[in-house]
């Protein structure tokens, strides 16, 4: 009688199990993100995940340059959202605020050589003068969306000091550890309150719209 010995199942390949991982982490995220204190925190998280994303481009240097017009943009938190909306609009948030800090930053080098926005592979060209607008118009963009998106996920009396907040705490983490700046707090600062004024007032004109509609 042949001997029949029970078989371990067999183990699921590394992909597998890095999917398996993955979509246990995007369920676990999903969940915490339902509560207060977990979109608070997975924004927290975000931003200082995302604080870094933009000089990813020194890992891709055969197609990119340093400071590439590519990472040094909102696109990274667009794709973001992209990937991962089902986490819900809190994590975006601070996916925007961590990239609006960084960029933000960025800006207070003068533009010249390396510290400039470089366009990618094959032109590779630097965009100059035109780098602080660059910069600018992506970071004040970023900051607005975040706005608007916390107005959606957080309630009223928390978005605007809580964006205000992070901006400035990931920005003078950032100014210390990478540029030795005090001014890069500032301008963490008065970047997003400026950004936070203009999502506000399209807010409140938005809503006296609609309550006049309700009404008439
Ligand atoms: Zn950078």
């Amino acid at each position: 009688m042949a001997n029949e010995e029970p078989q371990a199942a067999p183990r699921p390949s590394a992909p597998r199990r890095a999917v398996r991982i993955l979509g246990l982490s995007l369920n676990v995220a999903e969940r915490t993100g339902r509560t207060l204190s977990g979109k608070l925190g997975l924004m927290i998280l975000m931003a200082w995940i995302f604080l870094g994303v933009p000089d990813f481009d020194l890992a891709l240097l055969p197609i990119l340059h340093h400071r590439s017009i590519v990472t040094h943009s909102i696109l990274p938190p667009l794709l973001f959202l992209l990937v991962a909306r089902r986490l819900g609009a809190a994590p975006i948030a601070g996916a925007m605020i961590g990239t609006s800090v960084h960029l933000t930053c960025d800006l207070l080098s003068p533009m010249v050589g390396f510290a400039q926005i470089w366009l990618p592979a094959p032109i590779k060209a630097p965009l100059g003068p035109l780098s602080y607008l660059w910069l600018l118009g992506n970071a004040l963009v970023g900051y607005v969306v975040a706005f608007g998106v916390a107005y959606v996920t957080l309630p009223r009396g928390i978005a605007f000091p809580f964006i205000i907040a992070l901006s400035a705490m990931t920005g003078a983490a950032y100014g210390a550890l990478n540029e030795q700046s005090v001014l890069s707090v500032i301008v963490c600062l008065v970047f997003p309150t400026l950004a936070g004024v203009v999502a506000w007032r399209r807010s409140v004109k938005g809503n006296s719209a609609s309550a006049a509609k309700a009404e008439g």
